[in-house]
């Protein structure tokens, strides 16, 4: 149970960036270099957290972990792909932000 939730987290972010990545036309085939980077760093992060037994979502965590650059990268990403999640997967993106 505990794992799952931070595995569900990584497949949330990871479609989101890849949504993100798509909808900005970064490369032919999504994801490209600068956005699989960035869902790595993300993953490992979330591998790595402190509070993954605990925690809230990331985008509420009192710590924060992130690298000024990919942090404001990440928020991008969240703020593009938050909404439009909600489009393509309506029980998941709103399990993620009412939870
Ligand atoms: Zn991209």
């Amino acid at each position: 149970m505990k794992k799952s939730r931070i595995e569900f987290e990584k497949q949330m972010v990871e479609q989101m960036i890849l949504l993100y990545c798509k909808g900005h036309k970064h490369a032919v085939s999504a994801p490209c270099a600068e956005c699989s980077e960035l869902a790595s760093y993300t993953k490992n992060k979330l591998n790595s957290c402190k509070f993954a037994e605990t925690k809230q979502y990331c985008s509420k965590c009192t710590v924060h972990c992130y690298r000024p650059d990919m942090k404001s990268k990440i928020k991008t990403v969240m703020s593009y792909s938050g909404p439009r999640m909600l489009l393509y997967h309506p029980v998941v993106a709103i399990k993620h932000f009412f939870s």
